[in-house]
């Protein structure tokens, strides 16, 4: 059709699978395995219905921005929310990545940044990881059109420390660069504070995995006010109305609930300790993860053949086909209960008991 050549055509990003089936042991989108804090509920039984007749508040004008904004000790100009950091993303890929220089980023990393470089069609350079899987900060001081990688890296879990962050950002001052910190609540240090230091620092984080809030879509970036204000340009140049009411109303209640978060998080960090024994003790090894997930990777049986068979069990876990990672798993960490039974599983397929 002649049409076609004036399509935009992209491999689109493929998610993680959601299998409608119940009874599933969920291990492989790195979801929350417990629900909101429980305010969001009270706060869900008690919306006013009446009012979805009207648009929505503009995000930075609602209580969400002041409660992100007292929670971080910033202003809330410093903030821009989207729907899910992968909203927030997208449009600072469009917004900041404009120049005709490639972006860096990992080889090994969120498999959804070079699908922005592509539907944009911003030139990227993929910098490889060293054989340990750790970010080579040298790799970054060449001539570059912007910088992304989440910190911890995806899907490896491994962290970098806030120093060589700073490295990076120093090295960089002529653009702008992104850490998504989807993950950081798990046991990171998150680079946060250098956004007063730096003003081409753009941070990231997400509802979706330390605040069990995946299905609702909030993500947000922090960082100085000129960099927010050009995101809000470009954002309300595409849609005014992303951010639907009722994410705005019950996202206060998940950030207020400071107590509940962290009991959450350190229930996650335990299981994983757990996990680390158990998995090692299964014939395993993995780089140490500060991540809500393991990328762990068996000594005798081959990556594919766990997932699959797993799969068989009603267990899913991630894995990829792709050069140098496919011979692991990605497992996220689940209850306790979620985990037992991922153990069983694996002592059937590795052959131990
Ligand atoms: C999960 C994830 C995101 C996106 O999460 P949202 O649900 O869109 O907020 C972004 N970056 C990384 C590295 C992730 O793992």
């Amino acid at each position: 059709m002649k049409w076609e050549e004036n399509v935009r055509r992209v491999t689109p990003y493929t998610p993680g699978e959601q299998p409608q089936k119940n009874g599933v042991i969920k291990l492989n989108t790195n979801e929350n395995p417990y629900p909101p804090a429980p305010g969001v509920a009270r706060a869900a039984a008690a919306m006013d219905v009446e009012k979805l007749r009207l648009y929505p508040a503009f995000p930075e004008k609602t209580e969400l921005a002041k409660e992100l904004a007292a929670y971080y000790h910033i202003g809330a100009d410093q903030i821009f929310i989207g729907v899910g950091s992968d909203d927030v993303l997208a449009m600072a890929f469009m917004t900041f990545f404009q120049s005709d220089r490639p972006v860096f980023f990992p080889d090994i990393t969120y498999s959804f940044y070079d699908v922005w470089a592509d539907v944009y069609k911003i030139p990227y350079e993929r910098k490889p990881l060293d054989g340990d899987f750790q970010i080579r900060t040298e790799d970054y001081r060449q001539k570059n059109g912007g910088v992304i990688f989440p910190n911890p890296n995806a899907p490896t879990g491994i962290l970098m420390p806030l120093d060589r962050v700073e490295e990076i950002v120093s090295a960089n001052r002529d653009v702008v660069v992104i850490v998504d910190e989807a993950y950081i609540d798990f046991g990171g240090t998150s680079a946060l504070p250098l956004i007063e230091k730096y003003d081409n620092l753009l941070v990231v984080q997400t509802f979706s995995k330390s605040r069990s809030m995946a299905g609702m879509r909030i993500g947000y970036a922090m960082g100085q006010p000129k960099l927010i204000s050009c995101l809000n340009d470009v954002k309300y140049a595409v849609n005014s109305y992303t951010m639907n009411m009722t994410a705005l109303e019950l996202g206060v209640e998940a950030v207020r609930d400071t107590v509940y978060f962290e009991e959450c998080c350190n229930k996650i960090k335990e299981t994983r300790a757990q996990a680390e024994r158990e998995l090692t003790r299964l014939g395993f090894v993995f780089p140490k993860s500060y991540a809500n997930f393991i990328f762990a990777s068996h000594k005798s049986v081959p990556a594919r053949e766990i997932f699959e068979r797993l799969k068989e069990n009603d267990i899913y876990v991630r894995w990829w086909d792709k050069k140098r990672i496919d011979n692991y798993l990605r497992i996220t960490i689940g209850t306790k209960e979620q985990m037992e039974a991922l153990y069983r599983a694996l002592s059937q397929i590795c052959g131990k008991t």
